[in-house]
């Protein structure tokens, strides 16, 4: 069933939002990366001195709202730009570009039936909607051409997913980050079924941060999307600001009721993604409170 009614209102919004927007040049988009670097490095250096597993426990109720169970999600991009995205009764499952990135065994992409099916195989009482992005990378990585080039055909293809499992779908043209470059310090690797990131970035309590759902998703594509968040980061993030006193993260959210989640399997898997880069980067991670 075509989702007219969203179509609709996306296109009226568009519409209105054709007024001029003057481009930042050069200067100051390294004078806008200087400042935002500035403040984001001192709170990933404070919880790795703490210890991420003691920070979290420190955060008290906040952790609990950070893992607080929900009973429908949005599939989203990993994007750290889409940190603000969830409500009170909806989550997040994020990876990179909705999943357009996932591949078959082949290496071929998955064609948007099978992504649908694919989706299908999560458990369809667990989705609310589907989502894409304006400036998408990963969408990028798949179409080609200019960036709007690419946005446009991701944005048709997922709409089509959706369509076809009979969901709602969503287009985020404003991201909380600026269009320009990435502001992702780390990677969150999530092996817990919650991890609401909205309770806690941009609020400086947590650092922003690719959100890499791993648990609704195998290994392969799991490892797949931390590479790429790290590719990312370097090259069209923070870029040279990194090193080794200052690594880009990847941070494994571990399950303490789930062993195929644990602490040492998920930073296992990410310290296979580490050793392809320079001291840039850095394995970490935490476990998430106990439901039992
Ligand atoms: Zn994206």
């Amino acid at each position: 069933m075509k989702n007219e009614k969203s179509e609709n209102i996306l296109n009226k919004k568009e519409e209105n939002m054709s007024y001029y927007v003057p481009k930042k040049n050069e200067f100051q988009i390294d004078a806008q990366k200087e400042n935002m670097w500035n403040n984001s490095k001192g709170l990933v250096e404070k919880i790795t001195r703490e210890g991420w597993q003691k920070y979290i426990c420190g955060l008290g109720e906040l952790a609990k709202r950070l893992f607080e169970e929900k009973k429908k999600n949005e599939i989203l991009c990993m994007d750290e730009g889409l940190s603000s995205v969830g409500d009170e009764v909806t989550g997040c499952v994020g990876s990179a570009g909705s999943g357009i990135l996932l591949t078959k065994s082949t290496g071929e992409y998955l064609t948007e039936e099978e992504l649908a099916n694919y989706y299908l195989g999560i458990g369809l009482d667990k989705i609310d909607s589907f989502s894409a992005h304006a400036n998408c990378g990963a969408a990028k990585k798949r179409f080609g051409g200019t960036q709007e080039e690419s946005d446009q055909k991701a944005k048709k293809f997922l709409q089509t997913v959706a369509e076809t499992v009979n969901k709602t779908f969503r287009y985020h043209k404003e991201l909380t980050r600026p269009e320009e470059f990435h502001i992702a310090v780390v990677g969150y690797y999530i092996g817990t079924e919650d991890f609401n990131l909205k309770e806690l970035v941009g609020k400086n309590k947590l650092p922003e941060g690719f959100r890499i759902s791993r648990r609704y998703f195998d290994k392969l594509s799991g490892k797949a999307d931390a590479k790429l968040a790290v590719e990312i980061a370097l090259n069209h993030g923070f870029c040279n600001k990194f090193s080794k006193e200052n690594p880009f993260v990847l941070v494994a959210v571990a399950d303490p009721d789930n062993a195929e989640f644990s602490l040492e399997k998920m930073k296992e898997e990410l310290e296979e993604v580490v050793k392809k880069f320079s001291d840039k980067v850095r394995v970490d991670g935490f476990t998430a409170p106990s439901k039992k």
